[in-house]
């Protein structure tokens, strides 16, 4: 046979591969054990006013508590769950589980804000508004309690079939927010198009401020044209009052990050709300 000289690359690209393939086999097959078993749970990350300092709103993180390897991040199984398609089973218990929290909630006589709850594009078909909904009323939960996160991708999809399921949840009353915004490919006009009440800068932009000219250009623009569409700022990542000071600046609305406080435990949420609602680091009014 005609020697090319490339076939230990190939060999080699192909074992990776393989070895990939399987890896997301067995955290697929791992997965579904996870869901059946209860493995898996929301923790909550707030989101803090800069206007007042309180905590106005949580977003729903999943997290996956494996018997032999612990706590694992979402951003390992995540992405083996939208190739794989149990994104939707693992989804719809997130929309369940962020639901029956709010209820918990309620029935404990706590005022919590309400929490948001992150979609793979996925997710976002037909069947949607009705899942949302059957999910609400099962909880007797207000749909002011609850906010979806986006991503750009689904903006670029197929825009008049994902403009109509918006529209759907948007008169249920659900609000939307954009997230990682920045990172895709939507220009600020072609926002425009969609019913989103808020978005919210990638962290990759935040963790550059004030020292990074790019980051500081990009988030003023991101800013400013959020005001001119009149929809709610909020930055992820901020992990220093640096930052802080900077968005606050630049006209921002909410903040979350590590300097308010990392995704917690439901029970530690509740805890940190009972605590006057205000953050030891958060701005003092002005
Ligand atoms: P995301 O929705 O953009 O969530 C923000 C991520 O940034 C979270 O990571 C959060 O823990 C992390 N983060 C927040 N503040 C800081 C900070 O100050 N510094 C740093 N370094 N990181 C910070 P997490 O929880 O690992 O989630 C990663 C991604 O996984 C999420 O990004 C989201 O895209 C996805 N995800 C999480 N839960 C769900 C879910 O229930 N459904 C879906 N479809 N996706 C989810
Ligand atoms: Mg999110
Ligand atoms: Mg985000
Ligand atoms: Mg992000």
């Amino acid at each position: 046979r005609a020697g090319t000289g490339m076939e230990p690359a190939l060999l080699f690209f192909s074992e990776e591969m393989n070895q990939r393939v399987k890896e997301h086999l067995r955290i697929e097959s791992e997965l579904r054990e996870a869901l059946a078993n209860g493995e898996l749970l929301l923790y909550y990350q707030p989101k803090v006013s800069l206007r007042t300092g309180r905590i106005v709103g949580a977003e729903a993180l999943l997290r996956w508590r494996h018997p032999v390897r612990g706590l694992i991040s979402p951003g390992v199984f995540i992405p083996v769950a939208e190739e794989t398609g149990l994104i939707m089973e693992l989804g719809n218990w997130v929309i369940e589980e962020a639901c029956r929290q709010i209820r918990r909630w309620r029935e404990a006589g706590l005022a919590m804000p309400p929490v948001a709850i992150n979609l793979s594009a996925r997710q976002f078909d037909r069947g949607l508004p009705q899942r949302m909904a059957d999910a609400l009323e099962r909880h007797g939960v207000h749909p002011g309690q609850v906010m979806l996160e986006i991503t750009e991708s689904l903006l670029v999809r197929g825009a008049d079939s994902v403009i109509a399921i918006m529209n759907e949840l948007v008169a249920m009353g659900l609000a939307l927010a954009l997230d990682d915004f920045g990172t895709g490919y939507s220009s600020l006009a072609y926002l425009k198009k969609f019913p989103i009440s808020t978005l919210k800068i990638d962290r990759a932009f935040v963790t550059g401020l004030p020292h990074e000219e790019d980051d500081c250009a990009i988030a003023r623009a991101i800013v400013t044209m959020a005001q001119q569409m009149r929809q709610e700022i909020v930055a992820e990542g901020v992990e220093t009052r640096e930052q802080m000071a900077f968005l606050r600046e630049l006209g921002c609305d909410q903040l979350q990050g590590y300097l308010f406080s990392q995704p917690i435990p439901a029970a530690d949420f509740e805890r940190m709300m009972g605590d006057g609602h205000r953050l030891a680091l958060a701005p003092p009014d002005r």
